[in-house]
């Protein structure tokens, strides 16, 4: 291993995990299982682990709303048959009321749906 980036007349113990300058022992930041040169380096890798944080995130929130669209065309279709089937097989009344329950039963699970992605 090269030297420490301070102490020309030391051997590096450890790599900055950022940069990968050799530090010895009295010159390194340890912060949990890594090390670094510099505190400045410290706040580099702090940041990039927020940014790698902020990407999980995101990306659970593109599954919900996927999810959600899933759903909301399930419902969609559920709510066409169902609608489908009161038409053709009851008379006329009974199939308008029956459709308007469907509905609200149809717009109630999409606000549910709707707070899953929130
Ligand atoms: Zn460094
Ligand atoms: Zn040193």
């Amino acid at each position: 291993m090269a030297n420490c980036f301070y102490h020309e007349d030391r051997e590096a113990a450890a790599r900055c995990a950022v940069c990968g300058k050799g530090v010895c022992e009295e010159c390194m930041i340890i912060d949990g299982e890594y090390s670094y040169c510099s505190e400045e380096c410290k706040a580099k890798a702090a940041s990039a682990i927020d940014r790698s944080n902020d990407v999980l995130t995101e990306k659970k929130k593109t599954g919900n709303a996927k999810l959600v669209r899933k759903l909301i065309y399930i419902f969609a279709v559920l709510l066409a048959a169902a609608a489908a089937y009161f038409y053709f097989n009851q008379n006329q009344s009974n199939a308008d009321k029956s459709v308007k329950q469907i509905k609200n039963g149809f717009n109630n699970s999409i606000k549910e749906a709707k707070k899953l992605v929130r």
